[in-house]
């Protein structure tokens, strides 16, 4: 059974989307899920100072437009060195707080939390490593806290500790979306273009949409 990281349900183990809440499970499932990608969390490769990364800067403007919202984990500014990075990654905006009853306050900004799962994302990102390096620490810290603010994107240009060796698919089947810079823009590209359009009609209504360029292909 696969527990959804959005909604908690169980889902059967073949499940392209959460069936309760339709998160997707799948780069098929974004066919079919009505969830748009809006919170990004990055990673302490993506803090993009010097403003030369054309993928950053994409996502930044599109930041900036209100189409999407850039988010740090708290170990982001640990992590960083080097001055001009870490004044720029305090201008991201910080994770959001998890909503506690009795502290918290309706609609003041904090999230319901989502999953915990610290062993299960050393199983995936780390699987034989028996003592982690504060580096691999740093890297399962910073996805698990992605996953516990119920973030919908992670980030990052580490490939090696996020995305080869079937990382990203094993991710991507319990609904952990990792993708490089590059990815997510071919990603959202072109039907996020169909988005501000539509979005435009609509009167600025927010919204994003969050089909690979693949997927669009397979779409139609
Ligand atoms: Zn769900």
């Amino acid at each position: 059974m696969l527990a959804c990281v959005k909604c908690g349900c169980e889902n059967a183990d073949t499940a392209r989307t959460c069936a309760s809440c339709t998160w997707p499970f799948s780069i098929e499932g974004w066919r079919q899920t009505s969830f748009k990608i809006q919170r990004l969390t990055i990673d302490t490769g993506c803090v993009n100072a010097k403003r030369q990364d054309p993928d950053l800067n994409k996502l930044e403007t599109w930041a900036a437009q209100g189409w999407l919202r850039i988010e740090r984990a708290s170990v982001l500014l640990k992590e960083l060195r080097g001055e001009k990075r870490r004044n720029k990654a305090k201008e991201i905006d910080p994770h959001p707080g998890l909503f506690t009853l009795g502290v918290s306050m309706l609609g003041g900004g904090d999230v319901l939390a989502g999953p915990d799962i610290p062993a299960t994302l050393k199983g995936i990102l780390f699987p034989t490593v028996r003592n982690l390096t504060k580096r691999q620490e740093n890297d399962i810290e910073h996805l698990r806290a992605h996953v516990q603010v119920g973030g919908d994107v992670f980030v990052t240009k580490n490939t090696s500790d996020f995305i080869k060796n079937g990382k990203q698919q094993q991710l991507a089947r319990i609904g952990i979306w990792v993708f490089q810079p590059t990815e997510l823009v071919s990603l959202l590209r072109r039907p996020h273009k169909r988005t501000i359009q539509y979005a435009r009609l609509r009167n600025q209504k927010r919204g994003h949409s969050s089909f690979t360029r693949h997927d669009h292909a397979v779409c139609q």
